[in-house]
C-alpha cells in the first residue's frame, strides 16, 4: 500500500462520517494531533483523531473527580476514536481547553469566514467598478486565480456588460478548472461580440464585423460561416 501524504490523510478523514461519542451521543470533531505528540512516546500514531469536545459529556465531567482522587492532579478525559480502526479510547486533557487548540473544524470555520470576507470585498470592488465603467478592475478580478470563484463569475458577467473589444483577447484565452466559471467566461466573450456586432473569424480568430463577407485580416470568405 502506498504511503499517504498528510494532505491525503486529511482529505480521507474529512470524507469519513464522524462517529458519535459512545459516552454522550454527540457527533465527534476532527482533531489534528499536535506534531509535538506525533511520533514520540505520547503519540497516537495517527495525525488525526475524532474527539468528543462536548463539555457536558459525562466522561469528561466525571473525569476531573476521578483523576483528582486517583492521581492527585487536575485533569480529565475526552472520548476519542481512531479514524483508521474505529477504535474508541480516552485521551487525558489537562485543562478546559485541553486539546481544543487544534480542532480542525475551527480551522474550517475560520477559512469559511475568510472566504465570506473575500467575497464581500470582491463584490464591493466590482460594484464600484461597474458604476465607474472601469473594465480594467473587473478584468483584474476575473483573471486573479486567488479571488473566490463567485467573485470571478460576477466579474465575467460584468466584463460581458461593460468590456470593450480589447477585453475579448485576454478573456477568450482564460482557461479555468471550474466549469461554471468557464461557462461565464465563454458567455462574456459572446456578450461583448453582441454589443459590438462582431464575431470571431473562424479561420484566423481575429475579430470581424458580424456581417462581414470577407475577413479583413486573412482575406478568407466568411459569408457562409
Ligand atoms: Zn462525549
Ligand atoms: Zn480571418
Amino acid at each position: 500500500m502506498a504511503i499517504e501524504t498528510l494532505e491525503e490523510v486529511r482529505a480521507r478523514v474529512f470524507a469519513m462520517p464522524k462517529p458519535k461519542c459512545p459516552a454522550c451521543g454527540q457527533e465527534m470533531s476532527i482533531y489534528e494531533v499536535p506534531s509535538i505528540n506525533f511520533g514520540d512516546g505520547l503519540g497516537w500514531g495517527e495525525p488525526f483523531l475524532f474527539v468528543c469536545f462536548n463539555d457536558e459529556c459525562p466522561l469528561y465531567r466525571s473525569g476531573w473527580e476521578h483523576i483528582q482522587e486517583n492521581y492527585a492532579h487536575t485533569a480529565s478525559y475526552r472520548q476519542m476514536c481512531y479514524p483508521s480502526s474505529g477504535v474508541f479510547e480516552v485521551m487525558t486533557v489537562f485543562g478546559h481547553d485541553g486539546g481544543k487548540g487544534q480542532v480542525v473544524d475551527d480551522e474550517v470555520r475560520r477559512a469559511e469566514e475568510a472566504l465570506k470576507e473575500n467575497i464581500k470585498r470582491g463584490f464591493n470592488l466590482l460594484a464600484q467598478a461597474y458604476v465607474d465603467k472601469d473594465g480594467v478592475v473587473v478584468l483584474r478580478l476575473l483573471m486573479d486565480p486567488t479571488e473566490p470563484v463567485r467573485v470571478r463569475i460576477k466579474a465575467a458577467e460584468m466584463i460581458g456588460d461593460i468590456g470593450e473589444l480589447e477585453a475579448i483577447e485576454p478573456v477568450r484565452n482564460l482557461r479555468v478548472g471550474n466549469e461554471k466559471l468557464q461557462g461565464a467566461i465563454d458567455a462574456a466573450v459572446l456578450h461583448i461580440h453582441d454589443r459590438f456586432f462582431t464575431r470571431e473569424c473562424p479561420f484566423c480568430a481575429e475579430i470581424i464585423k458580424r456581417r462581414a463577407k470577407v475577413c479583413k485580416h486573412c482575406g478568407r470568405d466568411v459569408s457562409g460561416v
